[in-house]
């Protein structure tokens, strides 16, 4: 059938009048600009010792896996990792995917070998969304972060449910209510899905992350899954929890068995990053202490604010094209700021989304803020 580039062309143009269409801004190696932007929170993407990891694991293994896990892409640096992973996390076990978009699919799905209903929260990443779709199993949506509506939702369902969740959401940074979550599934034998992502690194003890913050870590009705190219600067995505399920995953999940792995040197640039993070408690601090500073000076100038339990916060915006010209002006006075704008946030909720980064020089990230005040619509 032709016209279907023209079709295309239309739905461009509508998305376009509506102030959506996304752009692509390739940066340059170097970039001078102060990110806030992207999800580095602790500055590891660039640190030293990781790169040199990542370089010697490159030397080590060559550019990429050159397999799947099971058949040749499994390597010693894969190993290690995954040890590591599950030290830090407090899980029995973890399992190592080429994203954490991957890894959300196959946890998902995989739960759903003995779950018979999700109740998702409204917020959840895409990743999540998708894995629920893929499942095949009846999704019921949850009202955002309301552990009594999902203890309503499972009392009215007779079997086993799976709970899934983040810790830390993705756009407006507030965190769940995780433990009061978890006294809910326990008491009606459902299991909890967290997805650490933003939490990772940052929050808990030596940052193990949000499950680790709410006493949940090594649970055996929670599983885990993060992304490792936020807080830890590298790229994959991991899911951690009982061996049994670990187990389950490696036989089962699409997203596992059917993917070339993770480049090893990633894998071992990533490790380096996981011995950094448990550290690094004063880039934490200076995380959080940023956090605290930007809604003070950002509130004080009259904007809308949420509060951030980690590294990530939105500020609102009157729509989306005012919303897109902020960024824009930001961006061209040298701050980097994300800007979200429906369909990926809630209609009428255009904002720009502040991500925190602890490897900004004090200097640099008061600059960026007074940029963004002064570029405000
Ligand atoms: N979950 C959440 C909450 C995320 O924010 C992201 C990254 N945008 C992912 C999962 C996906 O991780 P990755 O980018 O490694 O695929």
């Amino acid at each position: 059938m032709s016209g279907w580039l023209e079709s295309l062309e239309g739905l461009a143009v509508s998305r376009s009048k509506a102030g959506l269409t996304r752009r692509l801004r390739p940066r340059p190696a170097g970039d001078p600009v102060v990110d806030l932007a992207g999800n580095d929170y602790l500055g590891l993407a660039t640190h030293h010792e990781v790169i040199e990891a990542s370089v010697r694991g490159l030397r080590a293994y060559g550019l990429g896996a050159t397999g799947s896990r099971l058949v040749r892409g499994s390597s010693v640096a894969h190993a290690d990792l995954e040890a590591e992973l599950a030290g830090w996390m407090g899980a029995g076990s973890a399992l190592v995917f080429s994203s954490g978009y991957l890894a959300n699919l196959a946890a998902v799905r995989s739960l759903t070998a003995v779950c018979d209903l999700i109740v998702s929260d409204a917020y959840n990443h895409a990743s999540l969304i998708d894995g629920c779709k893929i499942s095949g199993v009846r999704t019921v949506v949850a009202p955002h972060n309301s552990p009594r509506a999902v203890a309503e939702l499972l009392d009215a369902h007779g079997g086993r449910a799976l709970v899934v969740t983040e810790s830390v959401f993705s756009v407006d940074g507030d965190l769940a209510p995780l433990a009061e979550l978890h006294e809910v599934t326990a008491a009606r034998g459902a299991l909890l899905l967290v997805d650490d992502a933003h939490a990772l690194g940052l929050l808990g003890p030596a940052g193990a992350g949000g499950v680790a913050a709410a006493g949940l870590a090594g649970r055996s009705d929670v599983v885990v899954t993060a992304t490792l190219s936020k807080s830890l600067g590298g790229a994959g995505g991991v899911v951690a929890g009982p061996p049994q399920f670990i187990r389950h995953l490696i036989d089962t999940g699409r997203t596992f068995i059917y993917d070339t792995a993770l480049p090893p040197a990633v894998a071992a640039g990533v490790h380096e990053a996981v011995r950094t993070a448990r550290l690094a408690d004063d880039r934490r601090a200076r995380l959080l202490a940023r956090g605290a500073l930007t809604v003070a000076r950002l509130r004080e100038a009259g904007f809308e604010v949420s509060p951030p339990a980690a590294g990530v916060l939105s500020v609102m915006a009157p729509g989306p094209e005012a919303a897109l010209a902020w960024a824009e002006d930001c961006r061209d006075r040298g701050v980097a700021v994300g800007c979200f704008r429906p369909p990926s946030t809630p209609d009428g909720s255009s904002r720009l989304r502040l991500t925190l980064n602890a490897g900004v020089s004090d200097a640099d990230f008061a600059r960026a803020l007074a940029v963004i005040v002064e570029c405000s619509p």
